[in-house]
Formats: structure tokens, sequence, C-alpha cells
């Protein structure tokens, strides 16, 4: 078939493969444990129910203004203010299906065939094929391996003449590392100075563990809303656990904005209002569940290293924020994608292979399930890998045995 060429050289999510796989085994009844998602496995908030369902029953649900409600808008500018310490008008604003759709419509705005776009490794899996879609050139850049964090020097010298943008995410998806907040003012010093966008990826950046919070890259700008050259990403989707909601947002200069309101009016049209009423009553609701996930989601990454600890030889960078973490097994096998496919095989537990987020070697695992998943996903991995564990365990209530 005569397709596009571009379109056919993007690959599927592997982190939303692995979801499907993982829901689909479950279904068939296989003892499957998850340690490849990325969700929290609360409930959405009573706030964002009560809303939506207020909304539906006007019975009144019909396209919105495209770049999200006004109230929606208002309230994203009243968290900008409380979370970043900056008043931006809604025009500084869009809503969109969730931060994936937010994203690609910020890159195919701000991106020329050709314009590089700086994606520190390791980087959700998502973002260098985004910047493919749009014409543009991913160039990665390594974090250092005790840290998964980039060094300034490095990240910077990767700029070019033809450098449009650097992209970060902290908390990192899928090392669950912190950019220091020296690290993000060099950057958006930089950027300021030069013209280079910085997007800030901030889906997780409250979801930060130890007491600490997230630095805030608007923070360190001098500048206004209309001439800064940071914009922020985020979303209800991970910090309520949102993720079947769809809605994301970003805050940028009015002029990006309007492209992107052009964009989504040209494309998806509209987020539906049943939606974006639930995201504005997460958003104005009580605040506590996402203090109790964070301090669940504390406990588990605590389960998770304490479980680690037990593989020799797998060492892990203690996960600062997010739900995730990237051990390294490349002592037991190299390659993650046959890593991964041999656990999900002998073990049932599903692991995202590190290579996928440019962490060869490595798997990203995730905490979003209960302790006892996690605790009971990691033995069988140590099972699976050790030879000096025993050489049978029990999975899903019959006796496995080791025979590799
Ligand atoms: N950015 C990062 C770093 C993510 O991990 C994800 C999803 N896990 C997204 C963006 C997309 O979020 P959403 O579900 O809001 O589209
Ligand atoms: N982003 C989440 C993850 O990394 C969900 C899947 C996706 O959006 O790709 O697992």
């Amino acid at each position: 078939m005569n397709l596009s060429l571009l379109a056919s050289s993007i690959a599927e999510s592997p982190t939303l493969r692995l979801n499907a796989l993982a829901k689909s085994m479950l279904a068939q009844g296989a003892p499957v444990i998850h340690l490849g998602g990325g969700e929290p496995k609360n409930k959405a908030p009573q706030s964002a129910i009560a809303a939506a369902e207020a909304y539906l029953n006007t019975g009144d649900v019909k396209y919105t203004p495209s770049a999200g409600t006004l109230s929606l808008r208002k309230a994203v500018g009243d968290y900008t203010e409380a979370n970043y310490g900056r008043k931006v008008a809604v025009e500084n604003i869009i809503i969109s299906a969730g931060a994936k759709q937010t994203l690609y419509n910020l890159l195919f705005t701000l991106v020329n065939p050709g314009d590089e776009v700086i994606v520190p490794a390791p980087y959700w899996v998502s973002y260098p094929e985004m910047v493919r879609m749009v014409g543009g050139v991913p160039v990665t850049v390594a974090s250092g391996e005790e840290t998964h964090v980039p060094r300034a020097e490095e990240l910077l010298a990767a700029v070019t003449a033809r450098t449009k943008a650097i992209l970060i995410n902290s908390p990192n998806n899928p090392s669950g590392a912190m950019y220091p907040a020296e690290l993000v003012e060099e950057v958006v010093r930089f950027c300021e100075r030069k013209g280079i966008w910085l997007i800030a990826d901030d889906i997780y950046h409250k979801l930060v563990f130890d007491g600490k919070t997230a630095p805030n890259p608007l923070g360190f700008t001098d500048k206004d809303s209309e001439s800064t050259h940071v914009i922020v990403i985020n979303a209800v989707s991970k910090i309520y656990g949102m993720t079947g909601f769809r809605i994301g947002w970003a805050v940028a200069p009015k002029p990006i904005i309007a492209i992107m309101n052009n964009i989504q009016s040209a494309t998806t049209s509209c987020n539906s209002g049943v939606l974006m009423a639930a995201a504005e009553g997460a958003l104005k609701g009580p605040q506590e569940g996402v203090r109790e996930m964070v301090s669940m989601l504390e406990n588990n990454r605590n389960t998770m290293l304490k479980a680690l600890a037990e593989i020799p030889g797998v060492h892990v960078v203690k996960p600062q924020g997010t739900f995730y973490c990237l051990p390294d097994f490349s002592l037991y096998q190299k390659d993650s994608l046959a890593l991964c496919n041999f656990l999900l095989e002998k073990v049932f537990v599903v692991t995202v292979p590190g290579k996928e987020f440019g962490a060869e070697g490595r798997l990203r695992l995730s905490y979003c399930g209960s302790a006892e998943e996690v605790a009971e996903g990691v033995a069988r991995i140590r099972w699976a890998l050790d030879p000096s564990a025993p050489k049978e365990i029990r999975i899903g209530g019959k006796t496995a045995v080791r025979d590799w």
C-alpha cells in the first residue's frame, strides 16, 4: 500500500500496548502483576464526578469553545498562580485531550521541518515520535547513569542553530528523577537568553516524595507571560489519577495559544464539556486526595526499593517523584525487550523495556498498584533471574518450577 512514509514510521506507544496486553491477560485469568502501568489505581475525586454528573444532567452537551471552557481555563489560571506564582490570562491557556495532545499541538505550533528538539534521556517514550510527526528532529542527550539527570553543560552543548526547543520532564518518566533547581534555573535562563523554547512537561510535579517540592520553571524567569520562552504543560491525568478523562493544558504566550487553538479547531474541534467539568471539579475541590496519593506512592516506592535490593547486582536510582523507577538489569540481560518478554512469559510480570526510553539494559517498573503487587512482582522477577533463589514458588495458586 502506498501510505504516508512518515505516518508509517511512527511506532505504537509501547506503554499503551503493554497496558492493553496486561488487561487482556488478566481478563483471561492469567496471574498478571502489572509493573508496567502509567496510571494510579485511585478513584477519581468525588468533586470531579459530581461536577461531571451535574453537567451531564443538564442534557445540554454540545460543542464547547475550542480552547476550552472559560471556567476551566480560569481554574487552570488559578492553579498556575497558586502553584507557579504566575498570574496568567485565560488567553495564555489552552485545554486539550490530555498532556499528550497538548504537547503534540504545541510541537506542531513551534517546529518547522528539520528543526531540532532536544530531549534529555531517559525520556518519555512518546517525545521522539511526536517530534518526528511534526517534521522535527529529536536530539537526545544522555544523562548521568548515577542520577538520570542531564548535566547542564552537555544539555546546552547539544544546542545548534536549528534548535527550536528543549523538552524536559521532571519529575521524570521513566526514572522518577527530579532535576535539581540549579539545573532547571540554568536551562531556563539559557533559553530565555537565546530565544529557545523550554517546554516543561510538569505532569508529575505534585507527585514528589520526602517532603520535597518540584522546582518551578516559571519561577526562574524574569520575563512576563508574553515574552517568556518557558511553556508549561500539565494535566489532571496523574495528579488526580484521572487518566481516562483526557484533560491537559498548556500555559504559554498568547500567540502560541492562538495557533494551538486554530490547530485544535481544525482537528478535534473542542474537548468534551463533561470531561472539562470533571477537571474543573478536581481542581476546585478538596485536595486531600493528592496528598493521600503521594503518601501511598512514597510507601510503594520504598517497598519497590526494598524488594529490588534483594536482587543481587540490580542497581536503581532512588526516585524522588512519579510512580516509576528504572533499575539496571544489564548484569542479567542487556537486551531489555528480551528481558521484558521473558518476565512476562515466565512469571507474568509486565514491565516496560528501558530501550523505549533511551535506557537499554534497564526496565521501567511502576509502583502505582498496591504495595503487595509491587513486592510480589519484584519477588517474581528475582526468582526468575537469580539462580540462588528457591527452585519453586507459588504463582497464581500454582507451583512454578524454574527449569531455565
Ligand atoms: N507526559 C508524560 C511524561 C507522561 O508520562 C504522560 C502519560 N503517562 C503524558 C505526558 C501524557 O499524559 P496524558 O494522559 O494527560 O495525555
Ligand atoms: N504515559 C503513561 C506511561 O508512560 C501512559 C501511557 C502513555 O500515555 O503512553 O505509561
